[in-house]
């Protein structure tokens, strides 16, 4: 049997349920008459007659082809049943209906004259179903009539009329069938049979494969086919699709998506490019990334926001990413209601929302005596809240008067608290405003009573009481308080006056049994005023204690009653048990002479004989179990720097920094190195890095710091370039001069004063380290060695100090002029990369640094003072903590920027390129000014080139994502330098 049918493919198209879909049939041919192409075998019935011609074979020839046909012509005899049989078909699969396509000739009965009579112009069809070959077994009663076969056209005389009929057998369920043609007395050629049956060609439609099918019969119309989702596409319903009686596809049910990532090309699921995304399984396309976002690859689901931008909670992950917004403005602070300690702070939106509509603020409050600056804590209130508002102000009460008060106003946006939980551990930029205000009262406190607290032989202990609205800050005014004998000749009295910035005394070395007259006054900013008390006290007799007023001294002078000659300013020594005050050397604030020594001087451990004596006079030792290291955290020069923990007994448990020492170091190391120690160990100071302890009892020596959680400054600032506002930068140079104040007055000189010799902790307090004698110059990586033989900082380093050694506090103030530029300038390299040789010869020849962008004028100045060659004109550290703690009194004072020239403040490489073009692309360029986190904004705005660089307006800058105002102006400037680029060492000089 021949199954290799030829296969017709019909195409058509019907729209169902608004889906358009192709619909194909395939035939399956089952027998094929023509194309065997040779005898078939058919049965013929009645068998063999001699007297009966039933139907018979003829071989016909047809456009110059042969092939085989059927025909009978017994036209003339009555009752005509010739029956003509196939051979046995194979039914295939579920083929359960099949069509039999039938290509006959009949001839008209009317040419036939006289036998017309007889003459039948039908055959009928027949089809009987069976398991098997029944060979030439024949038996009519099997049989169904499937039909009658009547020709369209009649073939007359010499007109041959084929005609074609398709008929259908259906129900078929057995393993194959016969068909059967019976002729009933006409004149029929049987030219071509046909049998096959239809399927639903395998296909793929709407991102769904459905298999070859066969079509349905009688039984079952259409055919439920269910289908598979292609590769990368899904469906929520299994897609379903129905295969007719036709063999066409028709009515589909579910539908497949490419899932997320992933969109419709060429009907397959194909990755969205780089750039665009799709988040959800989708018949859409996928869309470009939105605002502020990056492709990381193709087949994104997501665009992730790029750095520095967010997406809030609620944000839905497609949408754009926004920035956190920048710092308010004009803050201002109005004093409205002053017995309340009331006053009203108002400010301007930020320029710059983050692209966002749920901009809020919050207000936070230090209040800051002359060192110290802490929370304003729960007793400040304010109107409506400190958090969370939307108005652009808030009143602030119950503030206390002659405090300063920095208040700082932050704006926050709907991603500030994911950007502050993304950026683990560094500093999230904040958007802050800050100022800082005191409530004055213009008339001076009144002292209302002076008490006897305490009477001994040779002291007594007073205190006086203010008037209550002047009492709530106690470190508000000072007293002067005076005292003198009271028996004393008045022309020749010895007065003695204390400075106290308390309400309370111990006066000692006084006599026993002695009447002193007290008078207490406040001091004012413009001196002594407000109201006097005065009152007298006397001494307990002592018997055995000679009287003694050696302390006392001083000149008398004739004169009326209150005209006191000589003051002995006496300082309240720190951290005297007793007090409850602590008063730094620099709280020798209305000390204007120069004779008034800090009762401490450095010892220099050298001086001892044994140097661990000196260890353990100023340091204490740590049992090792005490402490665990946690983490490395930087290199000395005589081992690993960790962090850890410090749980001592009686100390609180706590984090701190350990260095150690390598081991296999000679006792000469290991003294050099315990020797920071015991220099470190003098200081106390909050500027100054506080040591712990040290362990030098057992084989691994260590010393013990407080930790400083954002490590050297320069690097710091490096990290958070253009993040911090002049205000905050002078702050942490205030803390740094506080410090080195300290050394000075302890005669202390560093000799390494450098930004990266600068410790910084979480409140941004900057503390001086590094404390060492031969490590001094020795393990700097600045470290040259000069023509006399030592290792010097030279770009730190004063030109008398470079020269012949002379250290003093006059060459570390040189060095904390180049601090102030490297914070002014966020850590950018002191005389970037002119060589040390460059930077000796430019200093003899009188050129200095110039002032960093956006630098305030008075801070220039001031860096401008202490690189005076004359070393005695320099400014002192006592006059450098002053001055800028008056700025930062008054941040108007900021306000004013030092010139800045972009030619020589931002380094630009040499012009010397014979196409005057210094940079070979934009990268280069942002490269060259620290900026390549804005080389993708760049490309995707298209600046592709200098030439389209040099054309920028500074609102281009912001408008292809540029926001940090630091970041902005760099951009500008250097911009503006490359436009005018005649750069020249000449800006230098003073
Ligand atoms: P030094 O030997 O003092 O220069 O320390 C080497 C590095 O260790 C420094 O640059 C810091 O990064 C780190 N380091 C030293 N001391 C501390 C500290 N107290 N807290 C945090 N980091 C520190």
């Amino acid at each position: 049997m021949d199954y290799r049918g030829v296969r017709r493919v019909l195409f058509s198209y019907v729209l169902i349920h608004g889906i358009f879909i192709t619909l194909q049939s395939k035939e399956e041919v089952l027998l094929d008459m023509k194309a065997s192409g040779s005898e078939l075998g058919w049965l013929t019935w009645p068998f063999e007659q001699a007297d009966k011609q039933g139907w018979e074979v003829v071989q016909r020839t047809l456009n110059g082809s042969q092939f085989y046909s059927y025909s009978v012509c017994n036209v003339g005899e009555r009752e005509q049943d010739n029956w003509l049989r196939t051979t046995f078909i194979q039914r295939r699969l579920s083929a359960s209906r099949v069509l039999v396509e039938l290509q006959f000739v009949v001839r008209d009965c009317n040419s036939f004259g006289g036998a017309s009579l007889t003459c039948k112009e039908t055959f009928n069809l027949y089809s009987s179903e069976a398991d098997a070959d029944v060979g030439t077994t024949f038996r009519k009663g099997q049989f169904k009539k499937v039909a009658t076969i009547a020709p369209d056209e009649i073939t007359r005389k010499n007109q041959l009329q084929i005609n074609t009929e398709t008929r259908v057998v259906d129900g078929l369920s057995r393993k194959g069938f016969y068909l059967a043609f019976q002729d009933i007395g006409a004149c029929v050629a049987i030219l071509s049979l046909r049998v096959y049956y239809k399927t639903c060609p395998a296909t793929v439609k709407s991102l769904a494969v459905f298999p070859e099918t066969v079509a349905g019969g009688e039984n079952q119309a259409l055919r439920k086919v269910d289908g598979v989702c292609m590769e990368n596409a899904v469906s929520e319903e299994v897609p379903r699709i129905y295969c007719t009686v036709d063999g066409e596809w028709a009515v589909l049910v579910g539908q497949c998506q490419c899932r997320e990532g992933y969109e419709e090309k060429d009907d397959v699921c194909q990755e969205c490019q780089l750039g665009f995304f799709k988040a959800s399984a989708s018949s859409e396309m996928c869309e470009p990334c939105p605002a502020n976002t990056q492709g990381l690859s193709s087949g994104d689901p997501v665009c992730p926001c790029m750095p520095g931008f967010y997406r809030a909670p609620d944000d839905p992950p497609t949408g754009p990413c926004s920035g956190l917004p920048s710092a308010p403005l004009d803050l201002l602070a109005t004093t409205t209601q002053l017995s309340a300690g009331r006053l009203l702070l108002s400010w301007s939106p930020p320029y710059d929302t983050g692209g966002r509509d749920d901009l809020t603020y919050s207000v936070d409050c230090r209040r800051c005596e002359v060192t110290a600056c802490q929370p304003c804590g729960e007793k400040v209130r304010y109107e409506p809240a400190s958090t969370g508002l939307t108005d652009t102000r808030v009143s602030v009460s119950q503030l206390d008067a002659h405090l300063n008060y920095t208040f700082t106003v932050n704006t926050h946006n709907g991603v500030s608290q994911i950007a502050s939980k993304v950026s683990t551990g560094a500093l999230v930029p904040r958007a802050t405003a800050s100022l800082t205000t005191t409530l004055r009262y213009t008339d001076p406190p009144t002292v209302t009573s002076m008490r006897l607290d305490e009477r001994r032989p040779t002291s007594l202990s007073l205190s006086w009481v203010v008037s209550p609205r002047h009492r709530a800050p106690p470190r508000t005014f000072r007293y002067e308080l005076t005292y003198r004998k009271k028996d004393d000749n008045l022309n020749m009295t010895t007065y003695t006056v204390l400075i106290l910035d308390r309400t309370s005394v111990l006066v000692s070395d006084l006599a026993p049994s002695t009447t002193y007259m007290f008078r207490v006054q406040p001091i004012t900013e413009g001196g002594t005023g407000g109201s006097i008390m005065e009152d007298e006290f006397e001494t307990l007799p002592d018997a055995q204690a000679p009287s003694n007023t050696t302390v006392i001294f001083g000149a008398a002078v004739g004169g009326a009653a209150m005209l006191f000659i000589v003051a002995v300013v006496l300082f309240v020594r720190k951290r005297r048990r007793n007090s409850h005050s602590r008063q730094g050397p620099e709280d020798a604030y209305f000390s204007s002479s120069e004779q008034l020594k800090p009762l401490k001087t450095y010892v220099d451990p050298h001086t001892y004989e044994d140097p661990n004596t000196a260890v353990l006079k100023f340091a204490s030792e740590i049992h090792p179990n005490h402490i665990s290291k946690q983490k490395v955290i930087g290199a000395g020069e005589f081992g690993e720097v960790y962090r850890g923990i410090l749980k001592a007994p009686g100390r609180k448990e706590g984090p701190v920094a350990i260095k150690t020492l390598k081991p296999g170091y000679s006792e000469k190391q290991r003294q050099d190195f315990l020797s920071e120690a015991s220099i470190m160990g003098q200081f106390s100071h909050q500027n100054i890095i506080r040591l712990e302890g040290v362990v030098t009892k057992f084989k691994h020596a260590m010393i013990v710091t407080e930790y400083m959680e954002n490590g050297a400054l320069d690097k710091y600032l490096r990290d958070h370039d253009g993040e911090m506002s002049s205000f905050q930068l002078v702050g942490m140079l205030r803390g740094i001069a506080g410090g080195m104040k300290y050394l000075s007055d302890m005669s202390y000189v560093h000799r390494d004063l450098a930004a990266r010799n600068i410790l910084v902790n979480t409140n941004l307090e900057c503390k001086v380290s590094d404390f060492g004698l031969s490590r001094v110059l020795e393990d700097d990586p600045e470290g040259t060695y000069t023509t006399s033989g030592g290792k010097i900082p030279i770009r730190w380093t004063a030109p008398e100090a470079i020269a012949y050694r002379k250290f003093t506090s006059a060459s570390d103030v040189w060095s904390f002029g180049i601090v102030m530029w490297e914070v002014m300038a966020f850590g950018e390299r002191p005389y970037w990369d002119m060589s040390n040789h460059e930077v000796m010869k430019a200093i003899n020849e009188a050129f200095r640094l110039p002032a960093p962008m956006d630098c305030p004028s008075a801070v220039y100045q001031l860096m401008l003072q202490c690189w005076l060659q004359d070393r005695s004109k320099r400014p002192r550290f006592p006059d450098i903590v002053s001055l800028l703690d008056k700025l930062l009194r008054s941040p108007d004072s900021l306000k004013t920027i030092a010139d800045f020239d972009p030619r020589v403040s931002i380094r630009l490489p040499s012009t010397s390129g014979s196409d005057g073009s210094p940079f070979r692309s934009v990268s280069e360029w942002l490269e060259s000014i620290k900026m390549s986190q804005y080389s993708e904004n760049f490309t995707c705005a298209g600046l592709l080139t200098m030439e389209q660089v040099l054309q920028m307006k500074n609102e281009d800058i912001k408008n292809i994502g540029v926001r940090l105002p630091g970041h902005l102006k760099r951009i500008a400037y250097s911009i503006l330098g490359l436009k005018d680029q005649t750069s020249t060492l000449s800006v230098f000089a003073i």
